[in-house]
């Protein structure tokens, strides 16, 4: 069995042609602020179909510098999900404005449109969706509650690089203004660290890049004064949250195999799907009809009302078998931080209810057969 090998819940693919790329980006000329980072934005453009794309150091530096395209500040407030990494949130308190929440739908543990209306008030300026699990959230339905109110909307898509929405790839902006993406080595594609923003509109475009620089430009149309060629002007507070060139070059490969990545993904989901269905001690999320998602994660809820073991029990006994899990998510207006703000226990039912049931089931495209029937028939014999 397992015993004497760890398995995880996530962890990256690097190839040799991924290495040779990143290789011959350290024997080139730039390390950072050369060819290969427009070469990444450009691919991700075209895989994505958005018209513009930002590389940047990670993804929490791209939901910084999203809100503060968006000039979110003292007085604005976003709406994410409680089911969420802390930085979705934590994007709208960097920009100096304020967030709340929405309860999640239980069959996705997708952020809830219904929800959503019920949160919009005066001060509303942004909708937050996270895709959880790579699964797409419903955005037409998001839109269309954002065209109403006259609000922005950045979808947090960490977890689904390479998923589709109706006849659209996530990232393609056709419901939003901008696009995150992760690249962290847990996440569906990597660079090592990293992020980047997709968005159509230029002005947004051209700001992102002045922030990523911190706040510097050296567009001659820019500028309101020009000493000569080495003039530079600072617009702007920005940051240094550039990416490297090797991290680009190691993206582009990426990339490359993102849509085998995705297949191999969603082949294990419905290896896990196929295993615990009809068994009253589990159930996974539904995938919804508008989606094909290249899932980063497959939670696996356990109904602890007909379980003896507890939760913290489990992970031990699966730890002892090599198993060693992660859940995805503690509910963020559960953190310290935010009930000094304001939230409590209690506030989020569906979310706090769905946080009890859930662990992430590993899920990377290395995972071999063989090893995933081990983890099935694992989790079967521990879960009593
Ligand atoms: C990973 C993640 C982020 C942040 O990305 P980093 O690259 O780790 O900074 C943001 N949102 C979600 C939903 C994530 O899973």
């Amino acid at each position: 069995m397992l015993s004497n090998k760890k398995i995880p819940y996530g962890k990256q693919s690097i190839s040799w042609w991924d290495i040779w790329e990143v290789v011959k980006t350290l024997r080139s000329n730039n390390l950072t602020q050369g060819p290969k980072i427009k070469e990444f934005e450009d691919a991700l453009c075209a895989y994505t179909g958005a018209k513009y794309a930002v590389a940047l150091s990670n993804g929490t530096a791209a939901l910084h510098l999203a809100t503060l395209a968006l000039d979110i500040k003292e007085g604005d407030e976003g709406i994410t999900t409680p089911i969420t990494f802390i930085a979705s949130a934590n994007s709208m308190l960097y920009a100096g404005g304020s967030i709340t929440f929405a309860d999640i739908e239980k069959s996705t543990a997708n952020i809830d449109p219904k929800e959503i209306k019920k949160k919009i008030g005066p001060r509303t300026k942004v909708l937050i969706p996270v895709h959880f699990a790579g699964q797409s959230c419903d955005m037409e339905a998001i839109a269309q509650i954002a065209k109403e109110h006259n609000l922005f909307v950045i979808e947090d898509a960490a977890h689904a690089i390479g998923s589709h929405y109706k006849d659209t790839m996530v990232g393609s902006c056709r419901y939003s203004d901008m696009t995150i993406f992760s690249f962290h080595p847990v996440k569906t594609m990597t660079t090592g660290e990293g992020g980047a923003i997709t968005t159509n509109n230029k002005e947004l475009y051209e700001k992102l890049l002045t922030l990523r620089t911190i706040g510097v430009t050296r567009d001659p149309a820019r500028l309101t004064q020009n000493d000569g060629p080495w003039f530079y002007q600072m617009h702007d507070l920005g940051f240094n949250y550039r990416m490297t060139d090797m991290q680009a070059a190691l993206g582009i490969s990426q990339l490359r195999r993102l849509d085998s990545f995705a297949q191999r993904r969603r082949e294990i989901v419905e290896s896990y799907r196929a295993a615990f269905a009809n068994d009253e001690r589990f159930a996974l999320l539904e995938e919804k009809d508008f989606s094909y998602a290249a899932f980063h994660l497959c939670p696996l809820l356990i109904n602890f009302n007909v379980v003896k073991t507890s939760k913290p029990e489990l992970f031990e006994k699966l730890k002892t078998r090599g198993l060693y899990l992660q859940v995805h998510y503690i509910p963020v207006h559960t953190q310290p931080y935010y009930k000094k703000l304001g939230f409590n226990d209690g506030d989020y039912p569906v979310a706090e209810q769905y946080y009890r049931s859930t662990l992430s089931l590993p899920l990377y495209p290395l995972l071999k057969d063989r090893e995933v029937k081990d983890i099935i028939q694992i989790i079967k014999d521990v879960v009593r």
